[in-house]
């Protein structure tokens, strides 16, 4: 795809277009004492309107507040499942929530190990070291960011009792190879599709083409109440476990003091609910907006060396695009440190983010695993087997080469997307001068 193109070429060709161009991609930085490519703030987050306001105000004065005497969080339901085209849908106070019950409902526990990657929000392993079993990681592919599926057959054991793929960015993880593997070692699948809505897999929701998928909808996310989430499944069965998971442990006769499994009170409210319905309509027509933008974005980047978009996975019809990630080779920009490059986009008034950095190696981990309990459950022999096999070296990688934009910056105009792209080449064409900033950190 990518062109070997002279910065003197490629700014010749943008030019062609607006005359200006030149001036802006030319001009010094901003964090050398250029004027700024932008002024205007991004769009904002979250967008209010009217019937938000009316959902919540009918809901305050119903008096009913609480989903067992409203029935707003039951209409957001079918409503979710309807869009998604699942049968059933389950919504939860937050996005943690739909993990916990759903690995609760699935039988999650002490001695089990759960396959997840290193690159992912803290909450996807949260979830499975609170049911006090194992996560285990694969490794990252560094062109999509997503969990690579060559990894997973490496870190299976005859402990391993689930595989938990995250749809990062709101694209997806390779859920044909992922599939297969839970196929054929027999090893059920859930999809964290917590930054993934309205994305697809060969044109079908993600989140629905597993045993279970579960959503977010806190406040950053592309559908948001504040918090909130969402367990979805074409299993009844599975449902009703979740169901009473996230509600006490009652059993299928909601409101009595049947309490049938060990659960938690995980439940939404109706205010959360009502804000997630009125803003169905818009959702889809953001996420139509953040695809046109993304679509321009790689365009634009794939004319610039030494940034690459994350590749979409074969398979990935449709990205959420909750993140527009990409990788940043120093190496291309005369050896200028991602840190300075940062600094220097956000002169511009382009802020952008490093991303996560490796979850297998934070300090939670070893926390949890050498605490009471786990001390209780896992034999030493265990656990340092663990240690030794947590390594992720493409994602330490991908750790210290990542950059992200948020997906509210994906729903500004096409010319708020050429002022990303003139910014890199701006910063590219000045990166010598630009290393001396490093050095002063
Ligand atoms: C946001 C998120 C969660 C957790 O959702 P909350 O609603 O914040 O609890 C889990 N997994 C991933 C990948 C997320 O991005």
């Amino acid at each position: 795809m990518k062109k070997p193109i002279s910065r003197r070429g490629f700014v010749g060709a943008v030019a062609a277009a607006p005359a200006a161009a030149a001036v802006v991609t030319n001009g010094k930085p901003a964090l050398l004492g250029g004027a700024p490519i932008r002024s205007e703030k991004f769009p904002g987050w979250p967008m209010v309107r009217d019937n938000d306001e009316r959902a919540l105000v009918d809901v305050l004065r119903s008096g009913k507040w609480n989903r067992n005497n409203g029935g707003v969080a039951k209409r957001f339901e079918e409503s979710w499942a309807r869009l998604l085209g699942v049968k059933h849908s389950l919504a939860t106070a937050n996005g943690t929530s739909a993990l916990i019950a759903t690995l609760g409902a699935m039988g999650i526990g002490p001695g089990d190990e759960v396959i997840v990657p290193p690159y992912t929000f803290v909450a996807t392993i949260n979830a499975v070291l609170l049911h006090h079993a194992l996560p285990v990681f694969g490794d990252t592919d560094l062109e999509t960011f997503q969990i690579d599926p060559r990894s997973i057959p490496n870190v299976i054991t005859n402990r391993t009792a689930m595989i938990l793929p995250v749809h990062m960015g709101g694209s997806a993880a390779n859920l044909d190879a992922i599939l297969e593997i839970g196929k054929a070692r027999k090893l059920p699948v859930v999809e964290d599709a917590c930054q993934a809505h309205f994305g697809e897999w060969r044109g079908r929701k993600l989140g629905t083409l597993a045993a279970a998928g579960c959503f977010s909808f806190q406040a950053s996310k592309n559908l948001n109440s504040g918090e909130g989430g969402a367990i979805v499944t074409d299993d009844g069965d599975l449902m009703e476990r979740c169901s009473s998971f996230h509600n006490n442990g009652r059993g299928a006769d909601a409101g009595g003091f049947g309490y049938v499994r060990n659960g938690a009170n995980l439940r939404i409210t109706e205010f959360q609910a009502a804000l997630l319905l009125s803003q169905m309509t818009r959702t889809q027509e953001q996420s139509r907006q953040r695809d046109l933008n993304a679509a321009h974005l790689t365009k634009r980047f794939n004319e610039i060396a030494g940034v690459t978009p994350a590749r979409l996975e074969n398979g990935c019809t449709r990205s959420a695009w909750h993140l527009y990630m990409f990788r940043y080779s120093k190496e291309a920009f005369d050896g200028l440190s991602r840190a300075t490059f940062l600094k220097a986009m956000a002169a511009e008034g382009i802020p952008c983010s490093r991303g996560y950095v490796p979850l297998n190696k934070e300090p939670l981990i070893e926390a949890t695993l050498s605490s009471r309990g786990f001390r209780a459950i896992y034999p030493e022999r265990r656990l340092k087997e663990w240690r030794e096999r947590n390594r992720c070296a493409q994602n330490d990688r991908l750790c210290e080469e990542a950059v992200w934009l948020t997906q509210t910056m994906l729903l500004g105009s096409k010319e708020d997307m050429d002022q990303i792209a003139d910014a890199i080449v701006r910063i590219k064409s000045h990166a010598a001068a630009l290393r001396s900033l490093d050095a002063r950190g």
